[in-house]
């Protein structure tokens, strides 16, 4: 808060497991575990770290007491600027019925009717949350809005919160163009993306059967880069499909699900800079099948893991919850889940400053009450976060 504050540095001291996501910092392993750890903190970037023996003098000295500090978690995948509540259809779902695509049009009419005081005040209250759980970087979408003003406005409320704002117009056809998906597309690509690029780093698009078709994503991402923005895409979630073929062929960020890959999908994001976000989340909370992690890793993929917190499909702010499944569920290692949700989390940001503790990087931190970040998976809905630092500032 204070300039003082911000010219102090701070060793964090006692530290049994440091996770730094730099190997050559530590023990080699993509991790990079450096073991009864020490970390610099000066001003709102990482100064130094590594054995808590050799760390250099300091203005302050915070005790780890044989705790454990890895990254801040990365969520690359959020839609929070809505209002309502979708409990009933989560409780029909669960009672048997199958999700579809159609539901999001209930958090768009609420949306829609609430003030922007209230949208902004339902965002501000999930990204307390998240930051609790040890979130430090998150991106968040439009999409619940669906005309020219209600996009624009919901990347203006994002915009004040986070610099990772997606436009994601092309969520599902407005209702109101339901016979003419087209003149759709015209506008998400047209009118609404120059209401919206002055508020958005990247675009977005839901390419799903009941959605947008391979060549409508094509069109609107290819719109949304002419105009700066960087594609992002919702592929393979429901069904197989042509989203992530996509998203390398245009040089996507982040394909995000990968649920239903074909080997020709695999190989594509093996062979292309594309990450492949999970969000087990989504599976979770649609009893959906699992996106299968172990294939996309043994394949050389990046992989990424975040929430997609949304009112429908997966209403969890909580990473640690995601890499708790992602372990349990999807062939993923502790070390790679942990991985995935901090420096992959950044690789789909296409961040270099964030998602690891070396000098220079953003003092992005979490402190676990644990002795190895292994308990994340090893302690599933045990709420470890015992500490958290943004921008070098303890926050909680
Ligand atoms: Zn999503």
């Amino acid at each position: 808060m204070t300039t003082h504050e911000d010219t102090m540095s701070t060793v964090i001291t006692n530290i049994a497991t440091l996770v730094t996501n730099d190997p050559s910092l530590g023990d080699n392993s993509p991790l990079g575990l450096v073991r009864d750890a020490a970390v610099v903190i000066d001003g709102d970037r990482i100064a130094w770290t590594g054995e808590s023996s050799k760390a250099p003098a300091t203005d302050n000295r915070v005790d780890a007491g044989g705790r454990t500090v890895l990254p801040g978690f990365v969520d690359s995948h959020s839609h929070l600027v809505f209002a309502g509540d979708r409990t009933e259809e989560f409780n029909a779902r669960m009672s048997g019925r199958r999700y579809s695509a159609g539901g999001i049009r209930t958090t768009v009419a609420a949306t829609r009717a609430a003030t922007d005081g209230q949208l902004e005040a339902n965002l501000t209250r999930f990204l307390a949350e998240a930051l609790r759980q040890g979130t430090t970087t998150f991106e968040t979408k439009s999409g619940y809005g669906l005309t020219v003003e209600d996009e624009a406005r919901a990347l203006r409320v994002a915009a004040a919160h986070t610099e990772e704002v997606t436009y994601l117009g092309a969520h599902i056809v407005a209702p109101e163009y339901a016979e003419d998906p087209a003149a759709y597309v015209e506008l998400v690509t047209g009118e609404m993306l120059d209401a919206c690029a002055p508020h958005a780093r990247w675009i977005d698009v839901f390419c799903e059967k009941g959605a947008f078709d391979g060549d409508q994503a094509r069109a609107i991402l290819t719109a949304g880069k002419a105009r700066g923005l960087h594609p992002r895409i919702h592929a393979n979630q429901l069904s197989h499909g042509p989203g992530v073929q996509l998203a390398v062929e245009l040089d996507a960020a982040s394909a995000d699900h990968c649920t239903h890959l074909t080997d020709a999908d695999v190989d594509a994001l093996a062979n292309g800079s594309t990450v492949a976000t999970l969000l087990p989340g989504a599976e979770f909370s649609t009893r959906a099948e699992w996106p299968d992690a172990r294939r996309l890793l043994d394949a050389g993929v990046t992989v990424a893991l975040s929430t997609d917190c949304n009112p429908g499909s997966s209403f969890t702010s909580s990473v640690p919850f995601c890499v708790a499944l992602a372990v349990r569920d999807m062939g993923m290692t502790p070390d790679e889940a942990v991985w995935s949700a901090t420096a992959g989390g950044a690789a789909a940001l296409r961040r270099t400053d964030i998602g690891r503790l070396t000098p220079g990087a953003r003092a992005d931190l979490t402190l676990l009450d644990a002795p190895s970040h292994v308990h994340l998976a090893y302690r599933p809905g045990v709420p470890l976060v015992a500490g958290v630092w943004r921008n070098g500032t303890r926050v909680v």
